[in-house]
């Protein structure tokens, strides 16, 4: 009886919580929300005001909603992908890796793969790893609001060790006391929204021996970061420098376990210790993809992401560089790995983000095949991909899911992703701060082209 009352007051309070009448606000009526944490809710209604979401309501209980108003029937609801470790090209030589040697920027390279994570529904990228003549003005530009972008969060240069892992856009740091001003400077001038350090002897992969950053190093300049208010992510890639990192306070990890599979107590402590980790399991599956089948590169997604020539490039000079190479043969055997000790950890209780080491939202869609293809079910890659991705960046309070209050970064989907993972993929709309994108302004370098699915 008691717990009747408190429904009935709730209930109430819900009709006075529908916003007022205003110029900007927008009402989804009649939709299935997947709001990033619970499993789907039919005839659901979200009103946005201004940049924010101002309700979330089921349709029977909004009697007038304000503002405009979109009927969202037969759709579905999502939070704003996000990708939390990525590259954004123009920063480098297109195709190659943080640890090739840098040309000189390309600002509209970057634009343009800016561009492709809107049209593919990514709403948020976390760049862990840049040169930050290219990254940092672009995130000056988004947050003006001076272009289409989704919101950019970046590490700026990354920190590590002479002759370590990353070195090349790294700010190089041997002993604590002694380079504590380019630990200042690179936190004064870069105002690094997340810090990237690196621990690893090895490469991602197999490549030969190279230094590694001390283990006392890292944790001084984890928690001097700390200290300022700033996360931090590590690379690395075996189970050892995994737990170096954690128990030297890394908030997070940039990569799963990919140099073995992972021991059991390994699993145990990811789920025990919620050390969110990103999933980046597309960098290693595109080696092989691109020898085997390159005709992904036909997909709409990619298709928009990439320009003739680059496609073009792609599916001859750099498929058979690829072709001939032991890291391709090496990533075909270890990415399955990766794989599973990623959906290891994930059905232990760990938390698993959505990175791809790449630098497109054709790429952050790929993740979301590989997750799937894993085994873990699609209604929790979408979590993975939303609400943990926001726990990973530490911005669980304004992004990651559809709650009233937080930003309104949400992509309006025709056909269900929570029965097939590629539902993701049928895009009615994105937006972002309460408004809707209008992909005939968006750069790509590829152009738009024909949804796979029906339904817009
Ligand atoms: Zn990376």
């Amino acid at each position: 009886m008691k717990q009747h009352s408190i429904v009935a007051a709730g209930a109430i309070t819900l009709l006075l919580c529908v916003p007022a009448a205003r110029a900007d606000s927008v009402v989804i009526e009649h939709v299935t929300l997947i709001d990033g944490t619970h499993a789907p809710q039919r005839d659901m209604t979200v009103a946005i005001a201004g940049e924010r979401i101002a309700a979330v309501t089921p349709s029977a209980l909004v009697q007038h909603p304000d503002g405009r108003r979109i009927d969202g029937s037969g759709k579905y609801l999502i939070p704003g992908l996000m990708d939390v470790h990525i590259h954004l090209r123009g920063g480098f030589d297109p195709g190659n890796r943080p640890d090739a040697e840098p040309g000189p920027p390309n600002r509209q390279e970057g634009v343009e793969a800016l561009a492709s994570f809107l049209y593919a529904g990514v709403t948020t990228v976390v760049d862990v790893g840049n040169r930050p003549e290219h990254i940092l003005p672009l995130r000056a530009d988004e947050r003006a609001g001076r272009i289409l972008a989704p919101r950019i969060f970046a590490t700026g240069n990354l920190i590590t060790y002479p002759g370590s892992h990353g070195d090349r856009i790294a700010v190089r740091v041997s002993d604590f006391e002694k380079d504590k001003a380019l630990l200042d400077k690179h936190i004064a001038e870069q105002q690094p929204d997340i810090l990237k350090l690196t621990l690893e002897e090895e490469g991602w992969g197999s490549r030969p021996m190279i230094p590694l950053m001390p283990v006392e190093l890292l944790s001084k300049i984890v928690r001097y970061y700390n200290l300022h208010g700033i996360r931090t992510t590590v690379h690395v890639s075996s189970e050892l420098r995994a737990l170096e990192a954690i128990y030297a306070g890394s908030d997070t990890l940039a990569h799963p376990v990919i140099q073995g599979p992972v021991s059991d107590s390994f699993v145990r402590l990811m789920a025990a210790k919620k050390i969110p980790f990103a999933s980046t399991l597309t960098i290693g599956d595109g080696y092989n993809r691109l020898v085997e089948h390159p005709e992904y590169l036909d997909q709409p997604l990619y298709v928009a992401s990439l320009s003739t020539a680059d496609r073009e490039k792609l599916r001859t000079q750099i498929r058979s560089e690829w072709q001939g190479r032991a890291w391709t043969a090496w990533m075909k055997v270890m990415n399955p790995i990766a794989q599973q000790n990623v959906r290891k950890v994930h059905a232990a209780g760990g938390v698993v983000a959505c990175g791809t080491d790449q630098s497109s939202g054709a790429a952050t869609q790929r993740e979301l095949e590989l997750l799937a293809a894993a085994g873990i079910p699609p209604l929790e890659v979408i979590r993975i991909a939303t609400y943990n991705s926001a726990v990973f960046l530490g911005k669980a309070d304004e992004l990651g899911s559809i709650e009233t209050g937080k930003l309104a970064d949400l992509v309006l989907l025709g056909q269900d992703p929570s029965v097939d993972i590629n539902n993701a993929k049928s895009i009615v709309f994105v937006m972002k701060s309460g408004r809707i994108i209008d992909e005939a302004q968006l750069p790509l370098a590829g152009g738009r082209q024909q949804r796979r699915f029906a339904g817009r």
